[in-house]
């Protein structure tokens, strides 16, 4: 067998996968429930999938930690076979399983060492859902993804699944199980009013290599129960909760026993970035955070600022925010929560008021506060040198609060933001993007340049040194003339 080569940085990532891998060979033989027949089904009804060998791709993997600090690796599957929910037509069901990604999560165990692996398996609902295996793990699922996450354990047993709409968690999905003598296991989920019971079709599909071509058996239909959720965190889940596999009372839970394999407890997916619906509900608000492009820009931030490792999500609401030194609300209000999230505060009175663009301007300026309080956390100091070498000295000189992160906008951020905002224009706003470079080709006349974007961000920088040094400078009048066109010449106006 080959050895797999991992890219250097971190020869200690690289010794962890080893470890992983050492152990899952050691294991694999012993990661099995108790049996229950080879069926796929048992009399419990609850589903279990048809066991295949699990040939983990050492080469891409995945390494970050649950809210609870639990470690994870997550690696993808090589294997060639795939379970899928059917869509009832046969051209459909291979279209999903070519966008589905079939991932195999190894959880270490607090205190002993053994890696409790899952299996997850991303359905996407769509084809603007399909995503590389880079770009989307359990832990983060961008706010444009759309589809169903769902947990198996090692031996296919069905775990809990989980409905996700652009940056919402719409419900989890739990499969029927009956009991010995046809009691069904209820589970709190399935005595509340917001759950509704769907059939799912499952169906295996592979390619085979004689008649080469893809090979469909269908499986047993299952009653599932999908169950609404709301928030970030999962309302019905309670603070922190962890979704324990809890198959029924037919079945005997793994006794935990050194060596015997337990489905470890696992949290909600985390999404990256969390949309409130107060923002969603607004079909003009919706449509301008549907343009952006929140995840890549974060990314791109985290790039900058080494938080990438860093997967604390974020809510985006509308409402109120705290007012500014000169009585008014200010644009927007970033605040780190105590349980290691953050919340983004757009001000509600924006909705009628601003451009679009204005809109993702304040978005974004919002979003460089959570990623600088991220470095902060990570102990301020990054390897990059522009990271001017580093946050640490700009907290010092500044102070811990808003204005040490202005500055450090001002003074470092701003061609990236500036970047990003212009970029965001020209991509999805591009009938806009054209009228108004012919609008302002006065002022531009080889065209609107980053400096525009940047300018319009410099409104939030008041109050620091670098706004002072820019305000004598000759750019100024240059600001204050685009300030202008923002609020003349770009529309509220949001199409598709
Ligand atoms: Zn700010």
């Amino acid at each position: 067998m080959q050895e797999p080569e991992l890219p250097q940085p971190g020869q200690t990532a690289l010794d962890q996968t080893t470890q992983v891998r050492a152990w899952f060979e050691a294991n694999k033989g012993s990661l099995r429930l108790p049996e229950r027949g080879s069926n796929f089904r048992t009399e419990s009804q609850e589903l279990i999938l048809p066991f295949f060998e699990k040939e983990p791709d050492w080469d891409q993997v995945h390494h970050y930690f649950f809210p609870d600090g639990r470690e994870v690796f997550e690696f993808n599957l090589e294997n060639k076979e795939i379970f899928i929910p059917s869509l009832g037509e046969q051209q459909q069901d291979e279209l999903l399983m070519r966008r589905s990604i079939q991932n195999i999560l190894f959880v270490k165990h607090p205190t002993e060492a053994r890696y409790d692996p899952l299996i997850v398996r991303y359905y996407p609902d769509a084809e603007n859902s399909k995503r590389d295996f880079k770009d989307i793990n359990y832990q983060m699922i961008d706010e444009k993804w759309s589809g169903t996450v769902d947990l198996f354990t090692y031996d296919e047993h069905f775990f809990i699944g989980f409905e996700i709409e652009k940056g919402r968690i719409l419900a989890t999905r739990k499969v029927e199980v009956t009991g010995e003598g046809g009691r069904r296991g209820m589970g709190p989920e399935q005595l509340d009013i917001r759950c509704s019971v769907t059939t799912t079709d499952w169906i295996q599909i592979y390619f085979n290599y004689e008649t080469k071509r893809l090979e469909t058996i269908t499986l047993s239909p299952t009653r599932s129960y999908s169950c609404a959720v709301g928030g970030p965190q999962g309302e019905g889940s309670g603070a922190g909760g962890n979704y324990a596999y809890l198959p029924g009372d037919s079945f005997p839970r793994a006794g935990g026993a050194l060596g015997s394999y337990n489905p470890p407890d696992v949290p909600l997916p985390m999404l990256r970035i969390y949309i409130d619906s107060s923002i969603t509900d607004d079909p003009r608000l919706s449509c301008i955070v549907d343009k952006l492009a929140l995840s890549e820009f974060v990314s791109s931030i985290a790039e900058f600022t080494k938080t990438k490792g860093q997967n604390s999500p974020v809510t985006l609401i509308l409402g109120e925010t705290t007012k500014g030194i000169d009585g008014k609300p200010s644009n927007g209000t970033s605040t780190g929560n105590s349980d290691g999230t953050f919340t983004i505060v757009i001000n509600k009175d924006a909705k009628a008021l601003w451009s679009s663009l204005a809109f993702a301007k304040s978005i974004f300026h919002e979003l460089v506060h959570v990623e600088i309080w991220r470095a902060l956390e990570n102990g301020g100091i990054t390897p990059l040198p522009h990271f001017p070498a580093n946050l640490d000295a700009f907290d010092k000189l500044y102070g811990s609060n808003e204005n040490a992160h202005h500055s450090y906008m001002a003074e470092v951020l701003m061609p990236t933001m500036g970047r990003e905002l212009m970029l965001l224009h020209q991509t999805h706003f591009p009938d806009e993007f054209k009228r108004f470079n012919a609008e302002v080709s006065w002022a531009y006349s080889k065209g609107v340049s980053v400096d525009f974007y940047e300018n319009l961000f410099w409104g939030g920088m008041e109050g620091t040194k670098a706004y002072e040094n820019f305000k004598n400078s000759s750019k100024f009048p240059n600001y204050q003339r685009d300030i202008r066109d923002l609020k003349d010449l770009l529309t509220k106006g949001c199409t598709s």
